[in-house]
């Protein structure tokens, strides 16, 4: 039996990151990720074998799964989630124009980045297996080159852990997060399995001081993991139609889902672009993020030491992180830095005057609606 997760899912109290008629379809998106992010029968039945099945068997599976799937070719720009929110944004900024009176700032609201940056990006790894930890270090130098830090998720009960390699990472201003228990597939095949493992996965979080978590094949259950101790929780997406548990919450920004502050991540995953579907990440990606920026979000990517295995795709990589070091006005953060800022913003609030106050009041500002998507809506 298909297990449906709807109603506990309802049970989470969400803030996004609008208020509002877009609010509004933030939330509508949110809730139909809700529904959808439910495993099918075949893949239920697959991450059981798993285990029994060899790597070659596992591929081949997975290749014709991908072969069968029909994407356009700018799957990953989230499209029906773009036409509720312009539909949603003109509605919003007319409500306050037929108000009546002298509008201060038409519909005001808290820009989503602090210290006047227009677009935030964020470049985290997953981290599969023993091999990709080694590649780890020099994945993180190309980045280091560059002035860039990145967040770094280990599967606690998986693969030797090589603390001389996570010491060096921190030392190098990275930050260290937790990617589920044991990567199997099974962490939200049943309650059971879930409540079996979430004393480890929190103990794993104390032991490598991670106040981050991303489950493995961002499977995800937003009622279950509130029992996560976590800072936040990295596992949504805006649009991915390659994921095995499918949805998409459309949305670019962070939003809180009970206690987490959820991160999604909105830039295609380097196996998906390189492995799957061979083409030009570079391009993907600096598309990608052109829209994000438009609509002042979060960049957020994941990608896997375990892939960016050949000099061709760590290069590629390499491009991708010089585009971003020579972006302006971006602010580019470790998770736990834009957890923390979003828990701040949350905090705040704009005064009748316009002013903000509260935690945020000193980095962060009031914006009209139309300048903060002024390039999405021309
Ligand atoms: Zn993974």
């Amino acid at each position: 039996m298909i297990q449906s997760n709807w109603g506990e899912h309802h049970m989470v109290d969400t803030e996004f990151a609008f208020s509002g008629a877009i609010g509004q379809v933030l939330r509508a998106h949110f809730e139909r990720d809700c529904r959808s992010a439910v495993l099918s029968h075949v893949f239920r039945a697959y991450y059981l074998m798993r285990p029994c099945l060899p790597a070659f068997l596992r591929q081949r599976l997975q290749r014709s799964r991908n072969a069968g799937l029909s994407c356009p070719s700018d799957w990953y720009i989230p499209v029906d989630f773009l036409s509720d929110l312009s539909e949603a944004l003109a509605q919003d900024v007319n409500a306050h124009s037929t108000a009546g009176g002298v509008q201060m700032s038409g519909h005001s609201v808290i820009h989503p980045w602090p210290d006047e940056c227009q677009l935030a990006v964020s470049l985290t790894h997953d981290i599969e297996t023993q091999a990709g930890l080694r590649r780890a270090l020099s994945i993180a130098k190309i980045e280091q080159e560059l002035g860039i830090r990145s967040a770094w998720y280990l599967v606690p009960h998986c693969y030797p852990i090589d603390l001389g390699i996570i010491n060096e990472l921190r030392a190098m201003g990275h930050e260290i997060g937790i990617h589920g228990y044991n990567h199997d597939g099974r962490l939200f095949i049943a309650k059971k399995i879930f409540d079996s493992r979430i004393g480890p996965i929190n103990e794993a979080g104390i032991r490598y001081q991670a106040s981050g978590f991303r489950s493995p094949m961002v499977h995800r259950n937003m009622q279950w993991m509130q029992a996560l101790e976590f800072d936040y929780d990295a596992s949504c997406f805006d649009v991915d139609p390659f994921q095995a548990m499918p949805g998409g919450i459309g949305g670019v920004w962070p939003f809180m889902a009970g206690k987490l502050v959820e991160l999604p991540y909105t830039l295609p995953q380097d196996h998906t672009l390189m492995v799957t579907l061979g083409v030009s990440a570079y391009d993907v990606w600096v598309k990608k993020l052109d829209l994000i920026k438009s609509l002042s979000g979060l960049g957020m990517l994941i990608t896997h030491p375990d892939y960016l295995d050949s000099p061709q795709r760590q290069q590629e990589y390499q491009r991708f992180c010089e585009h971003v070091a020579s972006l302006p006005h971006k602010w580019l953060a470790l998770p736990r830095e834009i957890a923390s800022w979003w828990r701040q913003r949350q905090a705040s609030t704009i005064q009748a005057d316009g002013t903000l106050t509260g935690p945020a009041s000193e980095r962060g500002r009031v914006v009209s609606l139309p300048s903060l998507f002024g390039s999405f809506s021309e």
